[in-house]
């Protein structure tokens, strides 16, 4: 039997942009459903309940982050969010409105089919649940027993450490952001303070990086928050 493709919503006001990425979309076996308002791109996904949004922020009637926040009370379909070029507080906006992951304008086409395939993949294997361990590249995680291993050598860290490691893992090869690491780690009321973020990140590289200063792993994403690699890339 032959799987059905998955469906993609497309809402992006620019005509030009809109052909050449559906094009691109298609060309790579997606079925892809366009609208060029925000208004138009909520009764699409309702109409048609898509597999995946990719949302343009700068749209001309309803403004992109109130698409999401309307879109969030009855659907948790995957978004990534496209945004134009340093527009970090925009993009940090969209992910804490429930975005998923967001790509800056220009992107490459390499990157986007990616980080689509990566949210499908997440998707289906959402149920069922819990993994036991966590591996990418030398780090290998061991969720449940709490224990960490950069190749054969076990690892120390502090339980705040571990926790925020645990919260990126659970988000693996998506961006999490300051805000939700904070809130997730040390609570809503901490939400402010990431100078608590740099420090244990910090620490957290050092243990776990063969060269802190470059990591593999623990990715900053400028400005918006941090994303564990997946491997890929
Ligand atoms: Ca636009």
């Amino acid at each position: 039997m032959k799987a059905i493709n998955p469906l993609l919503l497309l809402v992006e006001d620019d005509p030009q942009f809109q052909m050449l990425l559906s094009t691109t979309l298609e060309s790579q076996d997606y079925r892809v459903l366009t609208a060029a308002t925000g208004q138009d791109g909520l009764i699409t996904a309702r109409n048609h309940q898509p597999n995946l949004l990719i949302l343009d922020l700068g749209l001309p009637d309803i403004d992109g982050q109130e698409v999401i926040r309307r879109l969030r009370k009855w659907s948790d379909l995957p978004i990534i969010v496209l945004s134009a070029r340093n527009q970090e507080s925009e993009i940090t906006q969209a992910l804490d409105n429930g975005a998923d992951d967001y790509l800056t304008k220009p992107f490459s086409t390499a990157v986007l089919m990616s980080r689509i395939k990566a949210l499908l993949r997440r998707v289906t294997k959402m149920p069922g649940g819990t993994q036991e361990i966590f591996q990418v590249g030398e780090l290998k995680i061991e969720l449940t027993k709490r224990r960490v291993f950069v190749g054969e050598q076990e690892v120390n860290l502090t339980p705040i450490e571990f926790n925020l490691l645990c919260v990126l893992i659970r988000h693996a090869g998506f961006v999490v952001t300051h805000r939700q690491l904070l809130e997730k780690v040390w609570g809503p009321s901490y939400v402010e303070h990431s100078h608590y973020l740099r420090i244990y990140m910090g620490q957290l590289r050092h243990k776990l990086e063969a060269d802190p200063a470059r990591p593999r792993y623990l990715l900053t994403e400028a400005g918006v928050g941090y994303r564990l690699s997946e491997g890929e890339n």
